[in-house]
C-alpha cells in the first residue's frame, strides 16, 4: 500500500466527523495519514454545530423544567439566567472535545496541519507556508458553510458559527429559515426569553419531515409565543443608531430586531480548493460528485460529508469516512446504506424521525394503514402544561411493515434511536404490538397504537 514516490498514503482536507474517521481508520490499516484544518479540529459538529447547539438545547430547557417544578413541589424564588455562564461552559465543553479529537489523531500517529490545503495536482498539495506535499489519494472533507443570499445590509446578520459566541442574549430575534437551525434556534432563543420571528420563504417548514408532526411543532411553538411569517422575505437588513436591526421585509411588515440569524442551508466548501482546475466534477451548488466508492472525477481524489452535499448529518459523514478508509487502505471495500437513517430535529419540544412520511408511503407503496398517538405526556398533566405529543406510525398494508415511524414530544429523539432499529430491521406492527408495553413510559405508546 505504502508508495515511497509520496509523503503520505493519503492526505485529508479538513478535520472533521467524515475527516477524522477516515483518517483515524486509514492510519489504523497502516497507512502514513496527514490531516490539513484551517480552522479547529473536530469541524463544524464539534466546534459550531451538534454539540455546542444540543448544549444550548439542554440550557434552554431548564426554563420550562423551572416552571413545571412548582407542581412536585418545588419552590424557586429566585430565577436568573446568565447567558455568559452557558455560553462559556459550552465553549470550554467544546475546546475539550477538539483536545480529545486532536489526541485521537495524535494517538494514531496522524500528522496535523494546522493550514488550509489547496490542490494543485492529482496528488499534490500546497500548505499555507508555501510547502507542498504529495499523497498517493486525497480525501476532500472540509464540510459546508452556512448560506447567505444577496440581501443589503447581510453583513449585520449571524449565522449558525456565530451564535454560540453572542456577546449578549438578545430580546427580539428574527430567524430566517424554516428548517433544522431555524427551529432549533427558535426553541433555544424563545426559552432563554427572546421573542423570535421565524421567516420562512415558503408555508413549509422542515421540507421532508411528516407533515403532521411538523403541523404539530407549528402549532405548539406559536402557542409557546413564536412567531412565524411564512411566504416572506428580505429586502434589506439595517442596523439602526442605537444598535438595533431593522428587517425590511417583503410579503410582511418590517420587523425591529436585536440580531437576525440566517440558516437557510449549507453549501459545500469547495471554493478555491483548486478543484475546477483539476478537473474535479462539481454540481451547479459547489458539491463535489462522487461514485459509490466516494472517489471524484479525478481517480486519487475522494470526498465524504456535507462537501458532497447528499445528507448532511453528522453521523453519515463518519460512516462515509470509515467505508472510505476501509475500502481504500483495509481491504475491506464497503458502503453506507443510506436507507432509514434516522433523523431529529432538538426543536421545542424536538421532532424524531425514520422512514417514509405518510405522504412519501402513499406515493411509494399505495395503499398503506397509519397509526397515531396524540397524548399528554404524564409529566405535563401533572404540571399542568397543556402541551401534547404525538407519535405515528405508518405500516404497509401489503407486508404489514412499519415504514416509518414519525415523534413530536419530549425526548422523542431518544425513543425514535431505538424505533429506528425495529424499522431497519423490517419489523412488523405484529411485531409491535407483540412486544410488552414498558409502564409508565411514553415509549410505551409505540406498542400500544390499534
Ligand atoms: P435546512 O436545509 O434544514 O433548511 C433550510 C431552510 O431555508 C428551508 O426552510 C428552506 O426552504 C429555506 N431556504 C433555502 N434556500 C433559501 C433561500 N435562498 N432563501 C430563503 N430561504 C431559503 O438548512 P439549515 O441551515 O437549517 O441546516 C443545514 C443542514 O444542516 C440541514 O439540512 C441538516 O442536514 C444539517 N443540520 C442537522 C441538524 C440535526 O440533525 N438536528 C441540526 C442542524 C443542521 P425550502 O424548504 O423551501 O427549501
Amino acid at each position: 500500500m505504502t508508495d515511497p514516490t509520496y509523503d503520505y498514503d493519503l492526505f485529508v482536507v479538513g478535520a472533521g466527523s467524515g475527516g477524522v474517521r477516515a483518517a483515524r481508520i486509514a492510519a489504523g490499516h497502516g497507512a502514513r495519514v496527514a490531516v490539513a484544518e484551517e480552522h479547529r479540529v473536530g469541524g463544524t459538529c464539534v466546534i459550531r454545530g451538534c454539540v455546542p447547539k444540543k448544549l444550548l438545547v439542554y440550557g434552554a430547557h431548564f426554563a420550562e423544567d423551572l416552571d413545571d417544578a412548582a407542581m412536585f413541589g418545588w419552590d424557586i424564588p429566585q430565577r436568573r439566567f446568565d447567558w455568559p455562564v452557558l455560553r462559556d461552559n459550552v465553549l470550554a465543553e467544546v475546546g475539550r472535545l477538539e483536545g480529545l479529537y486532536g489526541q485521537t489523531l495524535a494517538n494514531h500517529d496522524v500528522t496535523v496541519f494546522k493550514s488550509r490545503a489547496v490542490l494543485t495536482g492529482p496528488n499534490a498539495l500546497r500548505l499555507d507556508d508555501g510547502r507542498t506535499v504529495t499523497a498517493g489519494k486525497i480525501l476532500l472533507a472540509p464540510g459546508a458553510r452556512p448560506a447567505l443570499p444577496e440581501v443589503p445590509g447581510i453583513e449585520h446578520a449571524l449565522t449558525s458559527n456565530e451564535v454560540f459566541h453572542l456577546e449578549r442574549m438578545p430580546k427580539r430575534v428574527v430567524i430566517a429559515g424554516g428548517g433544522y437551525i431555524a427551529n432549533e434556534f427558535a426553541g433555544v432563543f424563545h426559552q432563554l426569553g427572546a421573542h423570535v420571528t421565524i421567516v420562512n420563504r415558503s408555508d413549509t417548514i422542515l421540507r421532508g419531515y411528516d407533515e403532521q408532526i411538523v403541523d404539530r411543532l407549528v402549532k405548539t411553538s406559536l402557542a409557546k409565543g413564536i412567531d412565524f411569517r411564512f411566504n416572506a422575505g428580505f429586502d434589506a437588513i439595517e442596523r439602526q443608531d442605537d444598535g438595533s436591526i431593522l428587517c425590511r421585509m417583503k410579503g410582511c411588515d418590517d420587523i425591529h430586531a436585536d440580531e437576525v440569524l440566517f440558516a437557510i442551508g449549507r453549501m459545500p466548501n469547495t471554493e478555491g480548493l483548486g478543484l475546477e482546475e483539476l478537473g474535479v466534477k462539481l454540481t451547479e451548488r459547489g458539491a463535489v460528485v462522487v461514485d459509490d466508492q466516494y472517489r471524484s472525477s479525478v481517480p486519487s481524489i475522494f470526498a465524504v460529508g456535507d462537501v458532497t452535499d447528499r445528507i448532511q448529518l453528522t453521523p453519515v459523514a463518519i460512516r462515509e469516512g470509515h467505508a472510505f478508509a476501509d475500502t481504500q487502505f483495509g481491504d475491506k471495500p464497503c458502503t453506507v446504506d443510506y436507507q432509514c437513517i434516522p433523523s431529529a430535529v432538538f426543536s421545542h419540544p424536538p421532532i424524531g424521525s425514520v422512514g417514509l412520511t405518510e405522504g412519501q408511503a402513499k406515493n411509494k407503496l399505495g395503499v398503506i394503514r397509519t397509526y397515531t398517538s396524540d397524548f399528554r405526556p404524564m409529566k405535563y398533566v401533572l404540571a399542568g402544561r397543556n402541551e401534547r405529543a404525538l407519535y405515528k406510525i405508518v405500516v404497509d398494508e401489503g407486508s404489514d411493515k412499519v415504514v416509518g415511524v414519525h415523534m413530536i414530544g419530549p425526548d422523542a429523539p431518544e425513543v425514535l434511536q431505538a424505533a429506528a432499529i425495529a424499522v431497519k430491521a423490517g419489523l412488523t406492527k405484529a411485531d409491535f404490538d407483540a412486544t410488552v408495553a414498558l409502564h409508565p413510559t411514553m415509549a410505551e405508546e409505540l406498542v400500544l397504537m390499534r
